[in-house]
């Protein structure tokens, strides 16, 4: 019988990533996100082309984008056991938290009835629903001796499922699908090289038939995984350079793997004396989720510094009045959100930093271009941006805003050696921008059968 790929949500963007994937009939969902950039019910995907009960849900990794949605899902389809790896297990149930907090702000400030979409009462089931897989070390064929698979899992209709690490972010893994000959691996996002603290992703030795392929940065022609040591140094210049002159420096972070790999960045630049030893503030679900990483160490490099809690403060309370005083010393700041979308910490904090030219902003992952962050990135100086719905338009006099390519994805030419040593027959290309998509289809077409997704769309996988 055929299989099947339906995008529900994260076709060709990076929005709320959820695919329907039918084997021989056997209805999967891959990720259950909601979109960074959307509000209300216009950020869902769409649940209601799943026409039959789910067999299994799969979670990739904690990043919102995958599994914001989660605990809808689940309420409508309560019977289908949720996998994913413990460390993601930990990570999703804390993000989800804050996602409960963040949606009744919103139906205060946007009046969007429609929030909060579930409460924390509904959370507490879902510790025990969701499953959380250890990896393990299993003899394997592969000249490089050993992998590392999580236990196989058995499904009905003779389908066998295992998670391998993906690199990215704490407990992110790609998942590898068979049945009977068939094989089918889904990437989740993925980065191939190692970053400071999470090993770099490990690929199947299986041949497969199909790969799901994410394409977060296939519209960037740089090279990001080679440049990473060179990054950190221009990035310690410039912070030095930047405090010692007595300014802030602010980096806009997700609080799940950004932040912690700047941490121990950063404390490896003071370590070393190569940028001083300033106050160091992150948000407090940033210091949540580093606690996570702590209980979860050793799926961490072995060689990665642990990071010390005297190290940083949390950032408190986020007024016009007590930003102005965090600004008044020189600090390093890594605040949410990494793309600096408006009403968020790091847009709260970019306001007042803009006007002033002793002050830097570090952007140092992937920044969409629809976002506040992409717009402060580019602006001139001279040029008004408006940091908030209501707020007024600020002018720009800091010429200190970078970017640094600290990535936790693959590059495009990393993403076009996933699929070349996979060597699958198809591919399916999914979350990225839609040029970037196209990019990576032409350089593929010829070699594999290759498809983009698109939301509402099925694809029938020979
Ligand atoms: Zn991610
Ligand atoms: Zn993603």
């Amino acid at each position: 019988m055929a299989w099947t790929f339906t995008v529900l949500g994260g076709g060709q963007e990076i929005g709320a990533n959820s695919y329907l994937l039918s084997l021989s009939g056997v209805p999967l969902l891959l990720d259950a996100g909601l979109h960074p950039k959307k509000f209300g019910l216009e950020s869902l995907p769409d649940y209601d082309r799943i026409e039959r009960e789910l067999e299994a849900i799969f979670i990739t990794h904690a990043h919102l984008d995958h599994v914001g949605s989660l605990p809808i899902i689940n309420h409508r389809h309560p019977q289908a056991p949720i996998f994913a790896t413990l460390p993601t297990k930990d990570i999703a149930l804390r993000m989800l938290h804050n996602t409960v907090t963040v949606m009744n702000i919103f139906r205060e400030e946007k009046g969007l009835t429609e929030y909060p979409f579930f409460g924390h009462e509904d959370l507490w089931p879902l510790e025990g629903e969701i499953m959380g897989l250890d990896y393990k070390i299993a003899p394997s064929s592969s000249a490089r001796g050993k992998q590392i698979y999580s236990d196989q899992l058995h499904l009905r209709g003779g389908i066998q499922a295992r998670f391998l690490p993906a690199g990215h972010v704490l407990g992110a893994g790609g998942i590898l699908f068979r049945q009977g000959r068939r094989f089918l691996f889904y990437t989740g996002d993925i980065s191939l090289q190692a970053q400071v603290l999470i090993p770099g992703a490990i690929l199947p030795d299986e041949k497969i038939d199909t790969l799901i392929l994410e394409c977060t940065y296939g519209n960037d022609p740089a090279y990001y995984s080679q440049n990473r040591q060179k990054e950190i140094e221009s990035f310690g210049r410039e912070a030095h350079s930047i405090l010692s002159a007595g300014g802030c420096v602010l980096i806009p972070a997700f609080a799940l793997g950004k932040t912690q790999e700047l941490l121990c960045i950063i404390y490896q630049l003071m370590r070393t004396e190569k940028i001083p030893s300033v106050p160091l503030f992150i948000s407090g679900l940033g210091k949540s989720i580093t606690e996570i990483y702590q209980d979860h160490r050793r799926y961490l490099r072995p060689q990665a510094s642990i990071l010390s809690f005297d190290l940083f403060s949390v950032l408190g309370y986020l007024d016009d009045l007590s930003i102005q005083a965090l600004l008044k010393e020189p600090c390093i700041i890594v605040a949410t959100n990494g793309m600096m979308v408006e009403n968020t910490p790091s847009a709260r904090i970019a306001r007042w930093m803009v006007p002033e030219e002793r002050h830097g902003i570090f952007f140092c992952g992937y920044v969409d271009p629809d976002t506040l962050g992409y717009r402060v990135f580019h602006a001139r100086p001279g040029e008004a941006l408006s940091f908030s719905p209501k707020g007024d338009p600020v002018t720009i006099h800091n010429l200190n805003i970078r970017r640094f390519y600290l990535s936790s994805h693959a590059d495009r030419y990393e993403l076009l050696e996933v699929a070349r040593r996979i060597k699958p027959r198809n591919i399916v290309l999914i979350h990225g921008e839609r040029e970037g998509m196209e990019f990576m289809k032409g350089e593929l077409e010829g070699e594999f059968q290759v498809w983009i997704g698109e939301r509402g769309k099925t694809i029938t996988l020979d």
